[in-house]
């Protein structure tokens, strides 16, 4: 008798999902298809965190973006795939740009996809190294700035004028088109726009490009109401709550360790226009954030990712949500980036000799905690 079969001829499959520019073809400024360079970013989960919802405020509907689920574990990928994909359509042969690690590990990735030639330029000695053995193996030529970030982006600002070469930081507006992708995607994903949107904030380039999808969204019809946007920027790199440039900037999420941010103006559109804020959290937040989220949702975030969750439990101590509200944190990156980090925060692990009692033992003083 033959096996009955369970093929999925008789049951649509989906199909495959193509990337950020054929899904949103109508809304991007990518001209041809042959120009066209993914590695199919975008459609990122949209996880429901009901057990974090327990713990801060069971009234609200709180979900997280999964964006370190991109092709190199982070949502630079969304604009990478615009930026690099009008980079060939306009003919360059090499991309440039400055980064705290994502930007280097993104373009790396897309150039090689490209065979375009990429250059990265990163802060001396702090990136993770996640972050810097992507941007190497992609065949990146890496160049550490002896300063941080502001230092190496304003030194391939300089170099564009003098280079014919492509700049692929977020001052290149296709990255923000490629951005605000995320935001067609929580609006389609939830029918209808959240009440707020928490995201960290470093050169400001992603809170600009989710702002401007949420409004084209609005004027297109998909929409019918804006979320508040929700910035947060860590304390000791806060130059958009303090109002001026930060020489020095330190925070332990290196992916924003920013002090003079390119989208400062956009950010602060974002804001006001939304009637949302931009503040700020602390390390220590930040960190509890980090644990918080791995430990009762099994999502794993980068610090600067779980800045955004950090500043729902701010805000919740603030008493600002009410019943019912939708609440949407955007998960920027991926945790192994740094497992460094998560290492240093986490408890230690056990070494038993290889026998039952041993083992027994373990259990038996786990299960009295
Ligand atoms: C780039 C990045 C940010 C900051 O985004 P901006 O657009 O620079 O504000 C936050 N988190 C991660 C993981 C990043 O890679």
């Amino acid at each position: 008798m033959p096996i009955r079969s369970t093929s999925p001829n008789s049951v649509r499959r989906p199909s495959v999902w193509p990337g950020v520019i054929l899904y949103y073809w109508d809304l991007l400024p990518v001209k041809n298809r042959e120009s066209i360079v993914t590695l199919h970013e975008g459609n990122t989960p949209l996880l429901r965190c009901s057990n974090l919802e327990r713990v801060i405020n069971p009234d609200i509907r709180l979900y997280v973006k999964l964006e370190g689920l991109n092709p190199t574990c982070s949502f630079k990928d969304r604009g990478m795939t615009v930026a690099i994909s009008k980079a060939v359509e306009e003919g360059s042969r090499a991309v440039l740009c400055a980064s705290t690690g994502n930007t280097a590990a993104s373009a790396a990735a897309y150039a090689a996809r490209a065979g375009l030639k990429a250059y990265v330029l990163i802060p001396q000695g702090s990136i993770s190294l996640g972050k810097l053995s992507q941007a190497m193996i992609h065949g990146a030529r890496v160049i550490e700035v002896e300063g941080n970030f502001d230092t190496a982006l304003r030194l391939v600002k300089e170099a564009t004028r003098h280079f014919p070469i492509t700049l692929v930081n977020s001052l290149n507006p296709y990255r923000l088109e490629g951005q605000k992708t995320a935001a067609f995607e929580v609006s389609d994903h939830l029918g209808e726009a959240p009440n707020y949107h928490f995201l960290p904030v470093g050169n400001a380039g992603n809170i600009t490009a989710y702002w401007k999808g949420y409004k084209q969204y609005l004027e297109i019809g998909r929409l019918t109401s804006l979320p508040k946007m929700m910035g947060f920027q860590a304390a000791g790199a806060a130059p958009i709550v303090l109002g001026k440039v930060v020489e020095q900037p330190e925070t332990v999420a290196s992916a924003i360790r920013i002090g003079n941010p390119a989208s400062w103006q956009g950010a602060l559109a974002a804001r006001d226009e939304s009637n949302g804020v931009i503040d700020t959290v602390t390390d220590e937040e930040i960190i509890a954030a980090y644990k918080l989220l791995a430990n009762t949702e099994g999502a794993l975030a980068e610090p600067a990712s779980a800045v955004s969750v950090a500043g729902v439990i701010k805000k919740q101590r603030e008493r600002l949500f009410r019943k019912g509200d939708t609440v949407v944190c955007t998960l920027t990156g991926h945790g192994l980036k740094d497992p460094d980090v998560a290492i240093r925060h986490s408890a230690q692990s056990m070494r038993i000799s290889p026998n039952l009692d041993s083992l027994v033992a373990i259990f038996e003083r786990e299960e009295k905690k």
